[in-house]
């Protein structure tokens, strides 16, 4: 049986913090901010993963309350979600990932955002979409106050 599962998220945009996206550091004014790393799209992702799984979602299973994540590399909280999907009995297929964000640029980042996250879930980079857009300058998005990701992703029974 194939499931398929849904992630949001969003982070602040803040001067002083390093913008991390998709597991990858980006050279930037402003940086996302928030009790871990803030790499949103890797949030989104791991929502997604769980969700398809209803096993809860990321408040569930590192809560922003807990010390233990602050300041917590979000590749190593994608490398958790992977575990509890395959304690589950689950394979992941396939993960799209859509990241809206005014600037920087993202487009030449993709490629290693797709290399980064399938390598921690240890998938093909095929099976690692990630897309990125603006928000025509409409919004806190389009103010370059935030970043928003959306993740889906299927997964199917081992
Ligand atoms: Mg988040």
């Amino acid at each position: 049986m194939v499931r398929v599962g849904i992630g949001y998220d969003v982070h602040k945009l803040a001067r002083g913090r390093d913008l991390i996206i998709g597991g990858v550091r980006i050279k930037s004014e402003m940086g996302l901010e928030g009790h871990s790393d803030a790499d949103v799209l890797i949030h989104a992702v791991i929502d997604a993963l769980l969700g398809a799984a209803a096993l809860g979602d990321i408040g569930v299973h590192f809560p922003d309350t807990d010390e233990t994540w602050k300041g917590a590399d979000s590749a190593g909280l994608l490398a958790h979600a992977r575990n509890l999907i395959e304690d589950a009995g689950f394979a992941i297929c396939n993960i799209d990932a859509t990241l809206a964000l005014e600037k920087p640029k993202l487009e030449p980042h993709i490629m290693e955002m797709r290399a980064r996250l399938s390598t921690i879930l240890g998938l093909a980079v095929d099976q690692v979409s990630v897309k990125a857009t603006t928000s025509e300058k409409l919004g806190f998005v389009g103010r370059g106050q935030g970043a928003v990701a959306y993740a889906i992703c299927a997964i199917e029974n081992q």
